[in-house]
């Protein structure tokens, strides 16, 4: 490995540094198939450090299927896939690849935050609570440690004056919002958003979209699946059109969404903007 350097976001925590000029996420012909159908049919991608890539495409194309594999939610049935330099869900020793064990995989997908369309909150749990469990269990940080940084965390998303509510007592919005600042807790060298604001009544969707556009210019490195096209203008540093499993387009947002190329990325904007 060349040079090493530090790791890319102001809330990545220790572990593996990427080279300089590695991609912090990449794929490289990834086929995922369910019984006879091809969900992923050969994706190629290269997500560079503190960079924003949107990843578009209709219902079906397997956003969600792409996402899941990058974090290891399911494996792939062919394809490299890395992130922060290392194998998802495998690694190497004496020149052979490995499945991870579960506390393995355990461990690098805390290092991949995801953010799903539902928020997937712990309801029993207060918001403070729901951000304090991955770091005590999983990072091995103490009650006061995993506290004051899950303060810190939920006021960074606005939410300094809900820190005891459950989520019932939240609104869509806010309970997105703890639900990112709980990922933001392991942190993450990259996060993964699949449609985060899709399940939300219209008027809440600009305050969870602020908060990834504040994380976004702090410099994290950021994948989201999303029909938010504003958001994609102003935040994606590279749009990816997926269709029928296969990434048909991609480019920065200027060319991609304003003259896309493809007849197929024209019919899908069309439809969403
Ligand atoms: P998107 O997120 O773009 O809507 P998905 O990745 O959810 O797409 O789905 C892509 C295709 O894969 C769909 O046809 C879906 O029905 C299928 N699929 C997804 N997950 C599974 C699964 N666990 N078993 C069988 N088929 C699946
Ligand atoms: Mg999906």
């Amino acid at each position: 490995r060349a040079k090493a350097q530090p790791a890319a976001s102001p809330e990545a925590g220790a572990g593996p540094v990427h080279a300089d000029g590695e991609p912090m996420v990449r794929t490289e012909q990834v086929w995922k198939w369910f019984g006879s159908t091809d969900v992923l049919r050969g994706v190629d991608l290269a997500v560079h450090p503190r960079q924003t890539l949107v990843l578009l495409g209709p219902s079906g194309s397997g956003k969600s299927t792409l996402l899941r594999c990058i974090n290891a939610l399911e494996r792939p049935d062919s394809g490299l896939l890395e992130v922060d330099g290392q194998r998802v869900g495998l690694r190497s020793g004496g020149g052979r690849l490995y499945q991870l064990t579960e506390g393995e995989l355990c461990r690098q997908r805390a290092r991949i935050g995801m953010v799903f369309q539902r928020f997937n909150l712990f309801p029993h749990m207060t918001a403070l609570e729901n951000v304090t469990l991955g770091p005590r269990r999983v990072l091995g940080l103490s009650r006061e440690q995993a506290e004051a940084e899950a303060e810190r965390l939920l006021t960074r998303v606005g939410l300094r004056d809900k820190l005891d509510s459950y989520p019932a007592q939240l609104s869509g919005g806010q309970q997105q919002r703890v639900a990112i600042a709980r990922a933001l807790a392991m942190k993450p060298h990259v996060m993964l958003f699949d449609e985060p604001t899709s399940a939300l009544d219209p008027e809440l969707v600009g305050e969870v979209l602020d908060v990834m556009k504040d994380l976004a210019r702090q410099g994290m490195t950021m994948i989201v699946a999303t029909h938010e096209i504003g958001f994609a203008k102003e935040v994606a540093d590279t749009v990816a059109m997926l269709d029928g499993g296969v990434i048909i387009e991609s480019g920065p947002p200027g060319e991609c969404l304003v003259a896309p190329k493809e007849e197929r990325t024209r019919a899908f904007l069309s439809k969403v903007l």
